[in-house]
C-alpha cells in the first residue's frame, strides 16, 4: 500500500510518501501564492523522489491551511490530528507535542494510543511563531539559521517585555542602539517566545515525553530555552518539519486498512 500526505502550511508545503508503513520519501517547498499550483508541483517532486507514479498511490490526505484547496485529495484532516499521528509515528511513547510553524503554534496532548485528548492553539498573532523569529532575525541582520544558535553563548538574556511582534521589534531596535550584544538579545527573544508557549503548556498540564514539531523545532537555541521554561526535556526529530505530512500519509494508510 502506498499513501501520500500533503501539508500545505502558511510558510512551507510538505509532502511525504509512506510505502507499506515505511516513510520512503519527503519533500519541502516554499508555500507560494498559488496553493493549488504549489500542491501540484509538490506532488510531481515527491513522486519523482519516491520513484513512483500517481496511479500507484492508493490514498491521499491533505492537511495544513491550504488543505481544502487540494480537490484531488481523498480527505482533508486538521493539522492537530496530523501532527499527533505524525509524532506518534516518529515515537510511539510521545504524550505531548509542541508544534511551532510559520504562523501558528500548538500544544497537543496525546494518550498512550497517540489519540488527541486536548490541545491549545495560537493562530491569532505572530507571538510564539516562526514569523516572529524571522522578523527579529531580520532586525538584527542574521539569517534564521545563524539566529537559531547564537543565543546558546548568552550569559545574560536581555529583557523583552512585549509579545507583540511590532512592539518587540521596537524593543530590539532600542537594545541594539544601547549596544546590547546579539547573543543576549536573541536569548531575550527566546525567553519571550518560550514564556508564551509555556503559558499554553501550563494550561494543559502536559506529560513527558514531549516532542517538538514544525520548522521551528530546528531552532536549537529556542528549544534549549523552552526546555528550561517548561522544565521538561524536549525531543526533536530530524523529520520534525514534515511531521504533519507524515501524519496525513499515516492517516491515509489507516483509512485504506479500514
Ligand atoms: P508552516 O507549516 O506553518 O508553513 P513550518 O512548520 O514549515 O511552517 O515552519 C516554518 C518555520 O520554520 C519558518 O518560520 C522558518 O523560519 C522556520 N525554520 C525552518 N527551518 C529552520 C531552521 N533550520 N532553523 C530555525 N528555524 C527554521
Amino acid at each position: 500500500m502506498i499513501t501520500l500526505g500533503i501539508d500545505l502550511g502558511s510558510t512551507t508545503s510538505k509532502a511525504v510518501v509512506i510505502t507499506e508503513g515505511v516513510l520512503c520519501a519527503y519533500c519541502i517547498l516554499p508555500a507560494g501564492y498559488d496553493v493549488e499550483k504549489t500542491a501540484n508541483t509538490l506532488v510531481e517532486k515527491i513522486l519523482d523522489k519516491a520513484g513512483i507514479n500517481l496511479c500507484q498511490v492508493d490514498k491521499i490526505v491533505a492537511t495544513g491551511y491550504g488543505r481544502e484547496r487540494v480537490l484531488w485529495a481523498d480527505k482533508a484532516i486538521t493539522e492537530i490530528s496530523c501532527h499527533a499521528v505524525g509524532a506518534h509515528y516518529l515515537n510511539p511513547n510521545v504524550l505531548s507535542v509542541i508544534d511551532i510553524g510559520g504562523q501558528d503554534s500548538k500544544v497537543i496532548v496525546l494518550n498512550s494510543k497517540g489519540e488527541v485528548t486536548n490541545f491549545a492553539m495560537n493562530d491569532k498573532c505572530a507571538a510564539g511563531t516562526g514569523r516572529f523569529i524571522e522578523v527579529m532575525a531580520r532586525t538584527i541582520e542574521l539569517d534564521v539559521k545563524a539566529f537559531s544558535e547564537i543565543s546558546i553563548s548568552s550569559k545574560n538574556p536581555a529583557s523583552i517585555s512585549s509579545l507583540c511582534a511590532v512592539f518587540a521589534e521596537s524593543e530590539v531596535i532600542n537594545l541594539i542602539s544601547k549596544g546590547e550584544n546579539r547573543e543576549n538579545i536573541v536569548a531575550g527573544i527566546y525567553e519571550a517566545i518560550s514564556a508564551r508557549i509555556a503559558g499554553m503548556v501550563r494550561h494543559l498540564n502536559i506529560q513527558s515525553p514531549v516532542m517538538m514539531t514544525g520548522g521551528v523545532a530546528q531552532n536549537a537555541g529556542l528549544v534549549q530555552v523552552l526546555e528550561k521554561k517548561i522544565d521538561k526535556p524536549i525531543e526533536v526529530n530530524e523529520l520534525s518539519q514534515v511531521c504533519g505530512a507524515i501524519g496525513a500519509a499515516k492517516i491515509a494508510s489507516d483509512l485504506m486498512k479500514r
